[in-house]
């Protein structure tokens, strides 16, 4: 099956540049891709190129980052990443002092972290965890003395 290219639906910067495509193109071939994370090989194929450059109007050098196993982990933690900040968010003060929520969330981050290609998340959840455990620490005799009076 093949599938033509339609440049007027393309971006137009997309049609200035013309990308993987020469002039005379007139299909989308596929496009072998590596995956940034587990490094497998995959096709871009002409179907999805299609719907990328002219339907969703991405810029004609696109090409995805990751496999789709890879793709479809990444947007399981994404959601869970987004919801985990979304709680946090709204009841910091509390949560700050739950080591439950805060180990959770940075297993998701840290999980995460190849795919955003920074773990600066990872570093600040960490911080407010070794805190935690300094403050609960820094606090142990007092709360042991009033538990043994
Ligand atoms: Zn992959």
């Amino acid at each position: 099956m093949t599938v033509p290219i339609d440049r007027t639906a393309w971006s137009l910067p997309s049609q200035r540049s013309g990308g993987q495509y020469d002039e005379g193109a007139t299909e989308y071939e596929g496009i072998a891709c590596k995956c940034r994370r587990c490094e497998s090989s995959f096709v871009l194929t002409p179907e999805r190129q299609k719907i990328a450059y002219e339907v969703e109007k991405k810029y004609v050098w696109w090409i995805p980052s990751f496999c789709g196993r890879c793709q479809s982990e990444f947007q399981g933690l994404s959601e869970r990443a987004r919801s985990f900040q979304r709680q946090w968010n709204t009841s910091r003060s509390s949560l700050s002092s739950s080591e439950t929520f805060l180990r959770e969330w940075l297993i998701v981050l840290q999980a995460i972290s190849p795919y955003w290609g920074s773990n600066a998340m990872c570093v600040h959840v960490e911080r407010v965890l070794a805190d935690l455990k300094r403050m609960r620490m820094a606090s142990l005799p007092a709360e042991h003395k009033r538990s043994t009076a």
